[in-house]
């Protein structure tokens, strides 16, 4: 089974992306929803947040979110040790998913990771998928789907990688600059491409 890692900036339409995919039988493995369940309470990770910020919290003991944000993303060591404790518990739960999946039978299963080259995880995925669409149309849709500002948009947009690093990454690219339609028919043919690829190799 290859092991397909789909990437791209806030708003380019992994989620639209995916989606499709997995309406093509792909299984689909999401980073985000891994890193989310990470910190529910029982897991280790949660426990070791709690004894490093344990004002971090809300009464009923659910990680606050936002308080946790606002103390790390100022302070780029806190940063780092948050990190150092997420990332491998959602690497490992990414490896054992993918093991499980390897057990069935699957032309390849893709790997859902928005931040896939910011955190330099290429290791985990065989190949990458880029969905790229210009950064005016990355901004215009968030602030649509979002109901932020486009200023905000553009701060999350400065500190993820640029347009050209993703496209410099890319096995394979999905312009998602067209109506919906065209996108599915990229999602289709990208699909095809890998399963060729994974039959020929
Ligand atoms: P994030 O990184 O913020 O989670 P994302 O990359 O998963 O975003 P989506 O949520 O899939 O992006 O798409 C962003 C918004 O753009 C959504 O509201 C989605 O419905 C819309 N969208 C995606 N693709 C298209 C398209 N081809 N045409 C019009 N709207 C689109």
């Amino acid at each position: 089974m290859l092991t397909i890692g789909l990437t791209g900036g806030i708003g380019s339409g992994k989620t639209a992306a995916s989606d499709l995919f997995s309406k093509l039988g792909v299984p689909i493995i999401d980073a985000d929803i891994i890193g989310h369940q990470t910190t529910q309470v029982g897991h280790t990770a949660y426990h070791r947040i709690r004894s490093q910020w344990s004002d971090c919290f809300t009464s009923s003991g659910k990680i606050d979110r936002s308080a946790l944000r606002r103390k790390v993303f100022s302070n780029p060591e806190e940063l780092a040790k948050l990190e150092d404790i997420l990332h491998p518990a959602i690497q490992a739960e990414i490896e054992e998913q993918k093991k499980q999946l390897s057990k069935e039978k699957h032309d390849y299963c893709l790997i859902v990771i928005p931040l896939l080259l910011e955190k330099q995880w290429q290791h985990l995925v065989d190949k990458i998928i880029v969905v790229d669409i210009p950064e005016a149309l990355q901004i215009d849709r968030t602030v649509q789907r979002d109901k932020i500002d486009s200023a905000e948009v553009e701060s999350i947009l400065s500190r993820q990688a640029t347009r050209e690093e993703r496209l410099r990454a890319a096995d394979f690219i999905i312009d998602n600059s067209g109506e919906i339609e065209e996108l599915v028919a990229r999602v289709s043919e990208v699909d095809a491409l890998i399963r060729s690829e994974r039959r020929l190799g």
